[in-house]
């Protein structure tokens, strides 16, 4: 790494309590592989400081910066200008300034559905998908789904409510007729699932505290399927290790990490991301 300075291009990932991101191990691998002196670290943000904090940011010698939670509806008041699919998503992670000037993205749906297409080569339009969950994550990666003409999308959450109006804001955004959305709880799932040809969960059921837990049943699980679960904190949530028992292909969140990584880091620096430093730096 090169001595930090005055010249050093700044990166941060803000949040309300951010010390446990992999993200700055894994930029920083990029900057040093690529030989830029540019310092990537996280920012713990209570939600009332957002304002000030990007203000200050956008004086300081910061190539951009990365949100997580909560701030990643909120930074979107602040920015002078948004990416067409942030704004069909609702939400921004990713922030490039330019002369000042933020500009915002959403890389969340994108690094995970790339991660999808070329780590386990699932195509968007030949595939059926039965999203779990109708949060964030959901909103980001079915959108994306949506956008990339899935045959079709079952969103199954356990407030209905949720799912049906992420389906209704699809229609109206995508004008994607095929989301349908479930209740976790109550409905019949086995005969959704028996239909699709991937599961993703987008649920935090898998993670601390909810380590023990699978959202769904795991006896609906038949070995053609492939099953992608956002957490990577276990690496094996319970679903995905009865998956893999069942013989399904997985895929884990560090995958959406990573591709994310990917594209924040060429959208901050113009240049081809290097994936293996970085691929590397996600090793535990
Ligand atoms: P969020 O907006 O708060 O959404 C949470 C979702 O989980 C909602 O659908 C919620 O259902 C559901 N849920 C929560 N507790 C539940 C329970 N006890 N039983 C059933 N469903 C429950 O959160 P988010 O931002 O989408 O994040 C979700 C997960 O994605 C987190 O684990 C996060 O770490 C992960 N993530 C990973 C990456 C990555 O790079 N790998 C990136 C972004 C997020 P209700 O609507 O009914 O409340």
């Amino acid at each position: 790494m090169q001595e930090i300075g005055v010249e050093t291009k700044l990166v941060a990932i803000l949040g309300d309590d951010v010390g446990h991101s992999k993200s700055p191990s894994m930029l920083n691998a990029a900057f040093r592989e690529k030989k830029l002196n540019y310092y990537y670290f996280p920012i713990d943000v209570k939600p009332k400081y957002l304002a000030d904090v990007v203000r200050g940011i956008s004086k300081m010698n910061f190539a951009g910066f990365t949100l997580t939670m909560p701030h990643k509806i909120e930074i979107m008041k602040y920015l002078d200008e948004i990416d067409p699919l942030a704004e069909k998503i609702g939400s921004v992670n990713t922030v490039k300034i330019i002369e000042g000037k933020l500009i915002g993205y959403n890389t969340d749906g994108e690094g995970f559905v790339k991660s999808l297409e070329i780590e386990k080569n699932i195509k968007c339009d030949e595939n059926i998908f039965f999203v779990i969950g109708a949060g964030g994550a959901s909103r980001a990666i079915t959108t994306t789904l949506a956008s990339r003409n899935a045959k079709k999308i079952y969103i199954a959450n356990r407030t209905l409510e949720k799912a049906t109006n992420l389906s209704n804001i699809i229609k109206e955004k995508i004008g994607y007729k095929n989301c349908i959305p479930l209740n976790l709880g109550t409905d019949n799932l086995i005969k959704y699932v028996k239909n699709s040809n991937v599961i993703i969960n987008t649920t935090n059921i898998g993670m601390h505290p909810y380590e023990d837990k699978s959202p769904i049943d795991t006896s609906f699980l038949r070995k053609e399927l492939t099953v992608a679960d956002v957490i990577y904190s276990p690496d094996r949530t319970v679903l995905l290790q009865a998956a893999l028992e069942k013989g399904c292909d997985v895929i884990n969140g560090k995958g959406m990490l990573l591709y994310q990584g990917y594209i924040a880091f060429e959208i901050w620096t113009g240049l081809k991301a290097p994936k293996v430093a970085m691929k590397e730096a996600l090793i535990d």
